[in-house]
């Protein structure tokens, strides 16, 4: 059911990638979404290589926020263009995004492709089908019939009705239009205020019909961080011969002493003091935990558990270390060795190791004997020299669970 583009056309494909992404991240110091790491690669290149891969494309412009159009470029010169691309800087909303696309498009641009970078599983099948109905009718979408039963609510509290899912398709992109079609609908929407979630309620609202394509299921849009552990295990799935086979990461944590508080390192009650911080403070757990967040690029686990988050007000670091461990096989990984060193005047913790290797091995469902934990003093040097507190370092590596 692959059909060609009848005429030669001049299309032009824009590649949205400017959106913030607040329900990503709400940490403005975090690498937008379009640049996170999925399978070794920027989010960005993946759209980005299979739009290069589609003969029907002519022009590709990619559409980024003012701050990243920098990076936008220097990801253009790392790999091989085949054809004019060109970056340029998004609007305020999406659809202002696009507009600008629209005029930074090639004068004598026919079709207009649209594409959200956030959805890296594009195919070449979906372009040219999306394209094919476009030429043909207009104005094409790819959607998906909902799998699901849909309520209709006002208020987000109760339910006002139940559509008939039958009815109801679930939209993602790419969205192909002609270009006059396309660029007349947002004209009309700049002129009259109008906002549509996306371009084919543009073309709608000039009364335009708008075609289904059949979507896909795996062309998941990565709106959340923890879709992306998901995005992980379908690339991995695509790409296998891309898997990337040992990740490193290093993890350091300290904290000061406190009276009043429990001594806790690797889950192992120690004699005080203890040690100030929100949760337990157990900074073997912590520096372990970013070990690994960090070798399979999942952030730190200051993103994943705030300590301004009440919630984790006394929290068990083991526990919370166990739940990092949840985060590695969905992301395509399995620990192969983690190696720790604590840094502490006192407690001497020697002849307890066994025991909190065996803890921390339990909480990460690994043999103790991937985990090794040393104590070592500074010899009166520094902080912990000075018994003002403790520092502890890891370095986790993780193997390709592919
Ligand atoms: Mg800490």
């Amino acid at each position: 059911m692959v059909s060609k583009i009848k005429n030669p056309s001049r299309t032009c494909a824009l590649l949205a990638a400017a959106g913030a992404g607040q329900r990503f991240s709400a940490n403005p110091a975090e690498l937008p979404k379009a640049f996170q790491s999925l399978h070794g690669k920027p989010l960005l290149s993946y759209s980005l290589e299979l739009l290069r891969a589609c003969e029907e494309i002519d022009n590709i412009i990619i559409i980024v926020s003012s701050a990243l159009e920098a990076s936008a470029r220097n990801l253009i010169a790392s790999g091989k263009s085949t054809r004019p691309e060109t970056v340029i800087s998004g609007g305020k909303t999406r659809q202002e995004s696009v507009y600008r696309g629209l005029l930074a498009a090639p004068p004598n641009t026919e079709y207009v492709l649209i594409h959200d970078a956030a959805r890296p599983f594009l195919t070449a099948e979906m372009v040219r089908e999306s394209l094919h109905s476009a030429q043909t009718h207009g104005a094409a979408i790819l959607a998906l019939p909902a799998t699901e039963t849909v309520k209709l609510s006002l208020d987000g509290a109760w339910v006002n009705d139940t559509l008939d899912r039958s009815q109801v398709w679930l939209v993602q992109t790419p969205q192909a239009f002609a270009y006059k079609l396309l660029f007349e609908a947002h004209e009309q929407a700049l002129r009259t205020g109008f906002q549509a979630s996306d371009d084919a309620g543009l073309v709608e609202n000039l009364g335009h019909r708008v075609h289904l394509v059949k979507g896909s299921a795996d062309n998941i849009k990565i709106t959340y961080k923890e879709d992306l552990a998901m995005a992980e295990q379908i690339a991995a799935a695509r790409f296998p011969e891309s898997a990337p086979p040992i990740r490193i990461g290093l993890g350091f944590d300290s904290h000061a002493f406190a009276a009043g508080r429990k001594l806790i390192l690797a889950g192992l009650e120690f004699p005080g003091p203890g040690l100030a911080g929100h949760s337990d403070a157990d900074l073997i757990c912590h520096a372990a935990a970013d070990a690994l967040l960090g070798a399979a690029g999942l952030g730190d686990i200051g993103t994943h558990f705030p300590d301004t988050d009440p919630q984790y007000a006394g929290a068990s670091s083991l526990q919370l270390l166990g739940q990092v461990g949840e985060l590695l096989a969905p992301a395509g990984f399995r620990i192969s060795c983690l190696d720790i060193v604590l840094a502490a005047q006192t407690p001497s913790i020697a002849a307890h190791s066994p025991q909190m290797r065996e803890n921390l091995a339990r909480v990460l469902k690994i043999p103790p004997a991937c985990i090794s934990l040393k104590g070592k003093t500074t010899n009166g040097l520094g902080f912990v020299g000075r018994s003002e507190g403790m520092a502890c370092w890891a370095i986790g590596l993780l193997i390709s669970a592919a």
